[in-house]
């Protein structure tokens, strides 16, 4: 049995110049904190982390006072990747793999909670999160990722099958950042299944090729990774944006098989 949950930690309020320049300017919305539960043969894997736990009880404490100010971000401790787990009748050591998209703070901040997992992500993306140049240093809190050092992280360089038969394939969609990745997989029932991750943010900014930042931190490679996005939703991937717009009340864990 192969079952996928699309999960939210919480809801992050984004400016719409943010989410798609030039939409309703000076409005905000709040969108989804995507985060991705596969039940597969091989083991459950997990795509992104979400936030850290510190973040419900001291966001700026945690992420910044510039940061938290920018994006006001409503989460629970109930929203935090371990609560969903559980939720779902799992421990966070139940987890076998974890592949990150990328590092930023609501991707990566939910990484130390899964000592005993193998993680994948893009070789750049983990020297990029260390030195991410500027204006980009707070897109990264270290405090989330030095506890993380000893873990078995291995380093993709480029696209990867990551169990050899198909079921499972990261693609390389540099552009929200030097190391971005996406995900595709082949459920049962639904067929393949798209994982973007941030190199597009929402299905708004897909239909309108909206860039995934403001500034965005490698624009020369994005237009490439979104050529690639596209190319998969055309050929019929089903695709689940990790920051889709969600109404106040947040949105339920979502079960595709
Ligand atoms: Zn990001």
């Amino acid at each position: 049995m192969t079952r996928l949950f699309a999960m939210s930690c919480g809801q992050l309020n984004i400016p719409a110049a943010y989410l798609t320049p030039g939409f309703q300017p000076g409005q905000r919305f709040d969108t989804r904190v995507g985060m991705f539960l596969l039940e597969h043969p091989r083991g459950l894997l997990l795509f992104d982390t979400g936030a850290a736990p510190e973040c419900v009880d001291d966001l700026a404490g945690w992420w910044g006072s510039s940061m938290a100010e920018n994006f006001p971000y409503r989460v629970r401790s109930e929203d935090i990747i371990d609560a969903q787990l559980r939720a779902l009748g799992y421990r966070p050591r139940d987890v076998r793999h974890v592949v990150l998209s990328h590092l930023h703070l609501d991707h990566a901040g939910g990484m130390k909670l899964f000592p005993q997992a193998r993680f994948y992500a893009q070789a750049h993306e983990l020297a990029h999160a260390i030195w991410p140049g500027p204006p980009f240093q707070n897109d990264y809190i270290l405090a989330d990722l030095l506890p993380t050092r000893s873990y078995d992280l291995k380093a993709l360089e480029g696209d990867a099958d990551l169990f050899g038969d198909g079921s499972v394939r990261v693609l390389a969609t540099p552009g929200h950042t030097r190391g971005h990745c996406s995900l595709l997989l082949r459920l049962p029932q639904t067929g393949a299944v798209l994982l973007p991750g941030d190199a597009c943010l929402c299905s708004q900014a897909f239909a309108w090729s909206s860039p995934p930042g403001a500034p965005l931190r490698c624009p020369e490679l994005w237009q490439g990774s979104l050529a690639r996005l596209r190319a998969e939703i055309e050929a019929g991937a089903l695709p689940l944006w990790s920051h889709e717009p969600v109404g106040p009340a947040g949105t339920a864990p979502q079960c595709y098989e």
